[in-house]
C-alpha cells in the first residue's frame, strides 16, 4: 500500500531533515513554504517579499538562482536578512548549472535541484541507449552530483530532489515516457546516490500541473522508497496551478488527496499571485488535517480495488445522467451558479414550487407531493420502504454510519436509484472511501454522489476543505457526483462554482478553459500576474481550451504537454507563442503578445465569439 493506512490517519514515517532551524519529516508538523517572484538581482524587492512571506507564516522561502551572478545576489539577500535578525531559511532553486548549485550550497540552508536538468538535458530528443550505455550515463551523472553532496554535508545544507513532470530529461523520457513511473525513476536515481553516500538530509518532490499525475507519482514514489528502505520526507505541490479560485482548488485537490493519506511533510501552494497570498491557503490545508488523528473509527475493507497509480473508474450503472460513463454531476442548494453554468440537480424545500427547466430534488416523507407536482425527483431514505418501492428513479440519502449488513442487503436489490452518501467523520475522505469500497464489494453498483457539508463564512476555507475532502475520491474514480452544502455566509453561486471547480481540477469534467500558469519567480520574463488576468478575461468563454502561461522555458513546454496554446517568456519582455508543442512566433513584444495569441487561436479555428 502506498500509505500507512487507508482508514486511520497516520503520517508516513520519514527521517528528519534539518533546514536551518526548521525540521521537516514525520516527527515535525507539516512545514509551509513559498517562493519569491522578484528577480534575484532585485535584492531589496526579494528581501521585502521574503519578509512579507515570513510575516504571513512561511517557514521556508525559495529563491531562484539562475546565474553565477545571482549567487552573489542571494548572498546579499541572506546578509540583509541576517542584519535584520531574520533567520528564515532560504532555498536556492537551481536548474541546468551544477556549478551554481555548488556555490549556492555554501550560502543557504537548502538547495533544490531538478534531476531533469542536473547534468542531464531536455531537447525533446529520442535517445536510444543500450543498458550498458544507460548505466555509463548514470555513472557520469553520479560523478557530477557527488561534489554537491560533499559541499552540502560540509555546510549542513539540505537538498531537495525536485522532479517536475514538465522537465523530465530526454534520457528518462526515452526509457520511461512521460509517466508517473518516469517521474519516480528520475528522482530515485538521485536518491540512490544520496543513500549510497549516506547523505540523508534530503527532501524529495514530484510536481505536475495535472493533479492526477502529481498524486499518482507521489504515491508511487512513496512505494518505491519503501521498497528500497528509504524514508526521505516529501514536499508536495501542484505546479502552475494558476490564480484565484482555480489555483486554490487545484492545489487543494492535489495536495489534499495526499495529505489525507498521511503523505507529505512540507507543502507549497503555487499561485500566480504574490508569495504571501499562498500562505493562508497552505495553512488552511494543513490545519484541515491537523485533527484527523482524533477521527472516529472507520470500518476496514479488504483489498482496495482501485489502482492508485493509474486512473480507473468504479463501475456503476447509469441512472438518469448519473453514473456509468457520464461525467460526475453537481447537486446544489440553489440554481444560481457562475457564468452559463447550472447545477445538474437543485435541491428544493418540500414546500417550494419546482424550479422550471432544471431537475429538482426534493426530500419526501410520503407520496402526496409527487402526485401534485411535476418535475420532481424524490430524495428518500432507506427507511422509507414504501417510497423506495413506489418511486423510480429516485435518490436515496444514506450516511456512512448507517451502512451495516441490513443496509447492504436492502441496497443490493434496489434498481434505478442514485445514492447520496454523507459522512460525519472528521476524516471524511477516508470514511467515504471506505463506504464506497464496501458498497462495491457487496455488489452494489448504484451510482454514488457524495454530499459534503460545511459551516463557514469564508469562501477560501470552503474551496480548500471541499477540494481536499472530495479531490482524492474523484481522482480515484470513486464518485459520480458531488453536493456541497454550506450553512455559512457564502453565496450559493460561489458554492456551485466551487463544485464545478473541483470537478475540473480533478480532471473529471471540463466546464471552463484551463489556465496552466506558473507562480513566477526570478526567471520570469514578463508580468505574469497581469498577463494571466488579461488572457483569462479575453478567453474565459472558450470552454475546454487549455492555455499554458509560463514565465520561462524551464518547465514550459513539458508542463504544457497537453495544452492547446502556450504563452512562454522567451527573453526579457519577449514572448514565444506555441500551438500545442509547435513554436509559432518567437520574440513577440509583451505589449502585443496577448493580441497575437488571440489571433493564433482564431487562425487555428478554436475561437468562438463570446
Ligand atoms: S516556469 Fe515560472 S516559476 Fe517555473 S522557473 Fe520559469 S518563471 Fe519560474
Amino acid at each position: 500500500m502506498y500509505c500507512e493506512s487507508l482508514i486511520h490517519y497516520k503520517r508516513r514515517y520519514t527521517n528528519t531533515v534539518r533546514v536551518g532551524p526548521v525540521n521537516i519529516g514525520s516527527d515535525a508538523p507539516i512545514v509551509i513554504q513559498t517562493m519569491t517572484s522578484k528577480a534575484t538581482s532585485d535584492i531589496d524587492g526579494s528581501v521585502e517579499q521574503i519578509l512579507k512571506a515570513d510575516e504571513a507564516g512561511a517557514q521556508i522561502v525559495r529563491v531562484t538562482v539562475p546565474s553565477m551572478r545571482d549567487v552573489e545576489h542571494i548572498r546579499a539577500i541572506k546578509e540583509k536578512l541576517l542584519a535584520g535578525a531574520h533567520h528564515i531559511p532560504l532555498v536556492a532553486d537551481i536548474h541546468f548549472n551544477q556549478k551554481i548549485a555548488f556555490e549556492a550550497a555554501k550560502l543557504v540552508e537548502k538547495v533544490r535541484i531538478n534531476p531533469g536538468n542536473f547534468a542531464d538535458s531536455k531537447k525533446f530528443e529520442q535517445l536510444d541507449y543500450s543498458d550498458t550505455e544507460y548505466a555509463a550515463e548514470l555513472d557520469r551523472i553520479r560523478q557530477e552530483f557527488l561534489p554537491l553532496l560533499h559541499i552540502c554535508r560540509e555546510h549542513n545544507t539540505a537538498l531537495r530532489i525536485g522532479t517536475n513532470h514538465g522537465s523530465l530529461s530526454d534520457r528518462i523520457m526515452s526509457r520511461y515516457g512521460d509517466t508517473p513511473e518516469g517521474m519516480v525513476e528520475s528522482a530515485m536515481e538521485f536518491l540512490r546516490f544520496c543513500k549510497q553516500e549516506n547523505f540523508m538530509n534530503v527532501v524529495v518532490s514530484m510536481k505536475a500541473s495535472n493533479t492526477m499525475i502529481m498524486v499518482q507519482s507521489v504515491r508511487l514514489l512513496a512505494v518505491r522508497m519503501k521498497e528500497e528502505n528509504m524514508h526521505f520526507p516529501l514536499h508536495l505541490g501542484v505546479t502552475e496551478a494558476g490564480e484565484g479560485e482555480d489555483g486554490r482548488i487545484k492545489s487543494a485537490v492535489g495536495i489534499g488527496a495526499l495529505l489525507a493519506d498521511g503523505i507529505g511533510d512540507t507543502i507549497r501552494v503555487s499561485l500566480t499571485e504574490e508569495p504571501e497570498c499562498e500562505i493562508p491557503v497552505a495553512r488552511k490545508l494543513v490545519m484541515h488535517f491537523a485533527n484527523h488523528t482524533q477521527a472516529g473509527d472507520i470500518p476496514p475493507f479488504g483489498k482496495y480495488f482501485i489502482n492508485p497509480f493509474s486512473f480507473t473508474r468504479r463501475q456503476s450503472t447509469q441512472v438518469l445522467q448519473v453514473g456509468g460513463k457520464q461525467v460526475p454531476v453537481v447537486i446544489a442548494d440553489s440554481q444560481e451558479c457562475s457564468g452559463n453554468l447550472h447545477p445538474d440537480f437543485v435541491f428544493i424545500n418540500h414546500h417550494q414550487d419546482p424550479i422550471p427547466d432544471i431537475q429538482n430534488l426534493v426530500e419526501l416523507d410520503n407520496k402526496t407531493d409527487l402526485n401534485t407536482k411535476n418535475n420532481l425527483l424524490p430524495l428518500v431514505t432507506l427507511q422509507h420502504k414504501d417510497l423506495l418501492d413506489f418511486v423510480d428513479p429516485c435518490f436515496v440519502r444514506i450516511r456512512t454510519a448507517e451502512l451495516n449488513n441490513a443496509a447492504f442487503r436492502k441496497l443490493q436489490v434496489l434498481k434505478n436509484k442514485v445514492l447520496v452518501l454523507s459522512s460525519n467523520n472528521l476524516n471524511m475522505l477516508a470514511d467515504l472511501r471506505s463506504a464506497i469500497v464496501r458498497l462495491t464489494m457487496h455488489g452494489i453498483k448504484l451510482p454514488v454522489i457524495v454530499k459534503i457539508c460545511y459551516q463557514t463564512d469564508d469562501i477560501e476555507t470552503l474551496q480548500v476543505k471541499a477540494a481536499a475532502d472530495s479531490g482524492g475520491l474523484l481522482l480515484d474514480g470513486l464518485v459520480d457526483g458531488i453536493w456541497i452544502a454550506n450553512t455559512g455566509n457564502v453565496s450559493q453561486q460561489e458554492v456551485c462554482s466551487v463544485s464545478f471547480g473541483i470537478l475540473q481540477a480533478s480532471r473529471m469534467r471540463t466546464t471552463k478553459p484551463e489556465y496552466i500558469s506558473c507562480p513566477s519567480c526570478g526567471r520570469t520574463q514578463f508580468n505574469i500576474q497581469e498577463t494571466t488576468r488579461y488572457i483569462r478575461e479575453r478567453t474565459r468563454h472558450l470552454t475546454g481550451l487549455k492555455i499554458g502561461i509560463m514565465g520561462c522555458i524551464v518547465n514550459g513546454l513539458g508542463e504544457m504537454a497537453d495544452a492547446d496554446y502556450g504563452y512562454i517568456g522567451g527573453a526579457p519582455g519577449k514572448v514565444n507563442l506555441y500551438h500545442q508543442k509547435e513554436l509559432i512566433k518567437r520574440g513577440v513584444p509583451e505589449n502585443l503578445a496577448v493580441d497575437e495569441l488571440i489571433n493564433l487561436i482564431k487562425d487555428r479555428g478554436d475561437w468562438v465569439e463570446p
